[in-house]
């Protein structure tokens, strides 16, 4: 969203360049460098390699068009660096997307940033000797299609930028994450700078606009390490006490528990245990009512229901308490209990050597509204607690007010 935001912002915004006194102008083509630096910082800040890869190489894009005379036409020199970005560089996007994020100035970090060298080098010196015999490869044309071939970009460069541009869609889909959502917009922005090489406000406009897009995923990445919860992705505590600050006067909360956790880790193992707070996590967030899910920590969970009282949520927190209890989480051979009687004393599961062994679990909640004599939202909390351990005494797998 905020990526294609940024490239349409862009589109609109580079006809005003041309209208900038001739100083403005200067610092409008010095932009992509301004802004490279700044995302460069808080990627160094924030250890993120790979980002600070991606705007390494756009802004060796940018330095190596820019340094390079074009009038016009392609120079000979210009061509060269041009190929080998065009070619290039969308791969690595594809490469950088795929890596894991291990940090910039990290052992593995450096390691990266000798591999580009190297590819660096090892085009450089392709090129220089034998560019001629390269050329008809690269800057092949295989259709005359108005529509692609009234493109600069040459059509092998098209082709493989169009599969890398899948590739890294797909994988900013799967992880829903800002860092890879930002490399998809980098790439669209490249595109557009290498298709308008020789119009220096578009080239330029667009070459700044690919680093902005990187740097806002810097931040917005930060940002969603603070605010959500790493292992279930669902907003973290800090984000709840954030909200409960903007409340009116009309709230309800639940604390919700998942029962005998400990005893499930113990019986299923640790990895197993994190499976069923994602579980629980992801039923939550479906919770109807306006409900907003939190991990409070733990295998505890809170949701807010803003401008509801209890009586509206509670049919909604029933029909999650029951979804939960009725999941059927599959076990691999390895996480079934050795002990069968450990297995059959686990309350609630199923847990068998033969095939399709499951767990179940349930939860417990407890709720409580404002208002009464509950006048914060931390007496509130208190009081869903007070009820949540009503619920455990209860028997557990309710919910209670
Ligand atoms: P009760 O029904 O009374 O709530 O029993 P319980 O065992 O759920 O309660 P308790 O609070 O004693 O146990 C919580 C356990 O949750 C302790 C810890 O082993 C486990 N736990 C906490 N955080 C995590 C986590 O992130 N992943 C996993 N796998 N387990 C966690
Ligand atoms: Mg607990
Ligand atoms: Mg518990």
């Amino acid at each position: 969203m905020v990526p294609a935001a940024i490239l349409v912002a862009t589109w609109f915004l580079v006809p005003h360049i041309a209208g900038l006194p001739p100083a403005r102008q200067e610092l409008a083509a010095f932009a992509p460098y301004i802004v490279t630096l700044l995302g460069m910082f808080l990627a160094v800040h924030f250890h993120r390699g790979r980002p600070f890869m991606a705007l390494l190489l756009l802004a060796l894009f940018y330095w190596c068009s820019r340094s390079l005379p074009a009038d016009g036409q392609f120079e000979p020199a210009l061509n060269k660096v041009y190929q080998g970005f065009v070619l290039l560089l969308p791969l690595n996007l594809l490469l950088i997307t795929l890596m894991r994020e291990r940090g910039v100035f990290s052992t593995a970090g450096r390691l990266r940033f000798v591999f580009l060298a190297l590819q660096a080098a090892a085009v450089m010196w392709l090129f220089r000797y034998h560019f001629a015999d390269l050329l008809p490869y690269i800057a092949r044309s295989y259709t005359r299609l108005p529509l692609v071939s009234s493109l600069l970009i040459p059509q092998p460069a098209i082709v493989t930028g169009s599969i890398c541009f899948v590739g890294i869609s797909l994988l900013a889909l799967r992880r829903q994450s800002p860092v890879d959502s930002s490399m998809l917009g980098a790439l669209a922005a490249f595109f557009i700078a290498c298709n308008w090489l020789t119009t220096a406000d578009i080239h330029s406009a667009y070459c700044a606009a690919g680093a902005l897009i990187i740097t806002l995923g810097v931040l917005r990445d930060s940002y969603n390490m603070a605010f959500r919860d790493d292992l279930t992705g669902i907003p973290s505590r800090r984000s709840l006490n954030e909200n409960l600050q903007g409340l009116g006067r009309n709230y309800t909360i639940a604390m919700l528990d998942v029962d005998h956790f400990k005893r499930f880790n113990d019986t299923y193992g640790h990895d197993v245990g994190d499976q069923v707070l994602k579980m629980v996590a992801r039923r939550m967030m479906d919770v109807g009512g306006g409900g907003k899910a939190y991990r409070y920590g733990g295998e505890e969970f809170t949701i807010l229901f803003s401008g509801r009282r209890v009586e509206d949520a509670l049919p909604y927190l029933e029909e999650l308490r029951t979804s939960i209890a009725d999941y059927r989480l599959a076990l691999r051979a390895e996480e079934r209990p050795k002990d069968s009687r450990q297995g059959k004393e686990k309350r609630g599961s199923r847990a068998g050597r033969g095939e399709g062994a499951y767990a179940a679990v349930t939860i417990s909640i407890g709720v409580a509204e404002s208002g009464n004599s509950l006048n914060n939202a931390a007496e509130v909390m208190k009081a869903a607690d007070k009820a949540l351990y009503k619920a455990k005494n209860r028997g557990r797998n309710q919910v209670c007010r």
